[in-house]
């Protein structure tokens, strides 16, 4: 029998072996810097790729090399079939994965145990409970933090996304870190990202000389570690000696992590996109429907990956509006 194609290398030799899927666009948070001020559109029920379709598509992509999905949305759990699509990729043999604000999560710790599901990554902005409500719009901190716990004590193993922006949640930077030396977490440290309709603004950015900076200052210098980089990682961890839990930096805007690139992204219509900065999808959805072999679409969106940044390698067009404006936003990306 031939060799398969090797359609997920990309002309820079980049492996794709992780894929990201978001199952929906919903959402029951209001994130400022994901959700667009004027909402967003609600795609018709009948554009969603189905659990089925979800699975079949899941599983060409597995066939062909990848070996690691993570389920994310929109908020993965707000969709009503979220255990029937668990059930059907946790019978490929991949990692799967989700990442989620953690509000229903507390539903979910049977599930998650029954399909092998172990590590999360749970969004958190900030641990006031005021500044909650304004970053998300809901009243629901207790919940999430409470779920948060709950996720320790039952021994899943947590990652702690943080979304970091000046003037807004900068200063608990060491308050997250200090979450470290009792609990075996990993906190994530995430820039702040540019899509339409977010109003970002670099000067919100907050740096990684920055963070290490404050977490010195606070825990000092020779307490910190930076921890072994493993491969196609996206983030930078450090420890304090003697904490529990690690934390990192993932510097996607200033410091992209794009040469060692392995993920591409499946939106919730079904469209592949090879870059979380690119303006470009392929529809997957609509060939596969009209039973048309997808592999050739998935090996030209792979083809067409930039080498950094979805084609902006300098700040100033990143810094451009009119580059991101037509990018969706996370929520219907998926992060
Ligand atoms: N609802 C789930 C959640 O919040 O974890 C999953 C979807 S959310 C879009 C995935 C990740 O993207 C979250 O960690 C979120 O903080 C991050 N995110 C959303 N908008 C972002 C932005 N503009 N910059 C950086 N990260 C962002
Ligand atoms: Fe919802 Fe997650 Fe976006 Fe917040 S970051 S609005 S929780 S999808």
């Amino acid at each position: 029998m031939a060799d398969k194609p090797d359609i997920l290398t990309d002309t820079l030799g980049r492996k794709h072996n992780y894929l990201r899927i978001s199952i929906t666009e919903k959402c029951n948070l209001r994130c400022t810097y994901c959700m667009p001020a004027e909402g967003l559109p609600l795609l018709p029920k009948k554009h969603l790729m189905t659990c089925d379709e979800i699975y079949s598509i899941a599983q060409i992509f597995v066939k062909y090399g990848v070996n690691k999905i993570r389920l994310t949305g929109g908020e993965p759990l707000v969709r009503k079939d979220f255990t029937k699509i668990l059930e059907r990729l946790t019978s490929l043999p991949v990692d799967v994965s989700l990442t989620t604000n953690g509000v229903l999560v507390d539903r979910y710790i049977e599930t998650f145990k029954t399909y092998g599901i172990s590590t999360l990554n749970v969004s958190l902005d900030t641990l006031q409970a005021d500044k909650f409500v304004t970053i998300t719009k809901r009243d629901q901190f207790k919940q999430t933090y409470q779920n948060i716990q709950l996720l320790i004590r039952e021994g899943f193993d947590v990652k702690l996304n943080v979304v970091l922006m000046k003037d807004f949640n900068e200063d608990e930077i060491t308050d997250f870190v200090a979450l470290t030396r009792d609990l075996p977490i990993s906190i994530r440290f995430i820039e702040f990202m540019p899509f339409n309709g977010n109003k970002w603004d670099k000067s919100r950015l907050v740096t990684q000389k920055e963070i290490l900076e404050r977490v010195a200052e606070h825990f000092g210098e020779n307490g910190l570690f930076p921890l072994k980089i493993e491969a196609n990682a996206t983030a930078k961890n450090y420890k304090i000696a003697g904490h529990k839990g690690t934390f990192g930096i993932i510097s996607s805007v200033s410091n992209p992590f794009c040469d060692s690139c392995n993920r591409i992204r499946l939106t919730a219509n079904g469209k592949i996109k090879n870059c979380l900065f690119s303006n470009d999808e392929l529809d997957l959805l609509t060939p596969f429907r009209d039973q048309q072999p997808l592999e050739e679409l998935i090996a030209k969106a792979i083809f067409n990956k930039k080498a950094v940044r979805g084609g902006m390698t300098t700040f100033d067009q990143l810094n451009d509006p009119k580059n991101h404006n037509q990018n969706r936003s996370m929520l219907a990306i998926g992060g």
